[in-house]
């Protein structure tokens, strides 16, 4: 009997069909794969049997990564930690594959810090996460509508998103109170050349802190009201943040960055 800790935002897959789809979702064999929390190893016996080359997963909970050390002995890689503390791109020297049904309470910190701490060879081919559907769908929202914000303008910069599924809460043990949607990410061959990602989390915060006021205050204060940006860039000041394109986002933050230099 496994006593789960809320804390951890422990919410265990347990219909067998969906982790097998997860599994499928990519090939496996030979290649190098990170488990992002893998909890009581449901998905990792799965992703075992598709057998990667080198097999690596990172829990924080000290109670699971002993049960992981002895049920899986040396065939997977046990890191007893923090996901949020390790450097990510140092575990393998090559591309990889990463999996993770990601604890809720830290999914957008998770992949936040990967997208910020990208250069501009990928670390990994394919991320495979389960997020609470509400932050799965602000993570692939459109523009206009009022899930498109931050975290659209973020993922979308270097990354294609595809979202698989979704999956009801009786899919999970103990069962959480969101539906949750599964999502595929890979690198984008082409993205827009921002220096820092940094300066791009700086613009968007500043347009979305009130994201139902015009777009003449943050506009402002960014660009003390330069006429020339404006008409550049053909930005209509009466409009609102979730309005403007992905593209303007990433040009603004350009420009922000050349005045800068
Ligand atoms: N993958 C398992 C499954 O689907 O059954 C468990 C998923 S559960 C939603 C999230 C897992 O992440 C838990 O096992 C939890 O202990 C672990 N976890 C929580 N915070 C973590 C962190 N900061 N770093 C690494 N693992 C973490």
């Amino acid at each position: 009997m496994i006593i789960t800790k809320k804390s951890l935002g422990q919410n265990f897959l347990i219909d067998k069909e969906i982790l097998k789809s997860i599994v499928n979702l990519t090939s496996i064999e030979g290649k190098s794969v990170l488990e992002i929390g893998p909890g009581t190893g449901n998905l990792t016996s799965l992703i075992l049997e598709k057998k990667p080359k080198q097999f690596c997963v990172i829990e924080k909970d000290n109670d699971l990564a002993e049960k992981l050390i002895n049920n899986f002995e040396n065939k997977i890689k046990v890191i007893n930690g923090d996901v949020l503390k390790i450097e990510e791109n140092l575990l393998f020297s090559e591309k990889i594959k990463v999996f993770g049904n990601l604890p809720y309470n830290i999914s957008t910190e998770i992949l936040t810090k990967w997208i910020t701490n990208l250069k501009d060879d990928f670390w990994f081919d394919c991320l495979i996460l389960m997020f609470q559907k509400e932050v799965a769908d602000r993570i692939i929202a459109k523009t206009n509508s009022s899930d498109y914000g931050r975290l659209t303008i973020l993922s979308k910069w270097k990354l294609n998103i595809k979202k698989i599924l979704d999956i009801k809460p009786v899919s999970f043990y103990p069962k959480p109170k969101v539906d949750s949607s599964l999502l595929v990410f890979t690198p984008k061959n082409d993205f827009y050349p921002i220096k820092n990602a940094k300066n791009l989390e700086k613009i968007t915060r500043i347009f979305f802190n009130h994201r139902r006021k015009m777009l003449k205050k943050p506009f402002n204060q960014i660009f003390s009201g330069d006429q020339r940006i404006l008409n550049k860039f053909k930005i209509d000041l009466n409009l609102r943040p979730q309005n403007l394109d992905l593209e303007t986002y990433y040009k603004l933050t350009k420009e922000y960055e050349n005045l800068r230099s």
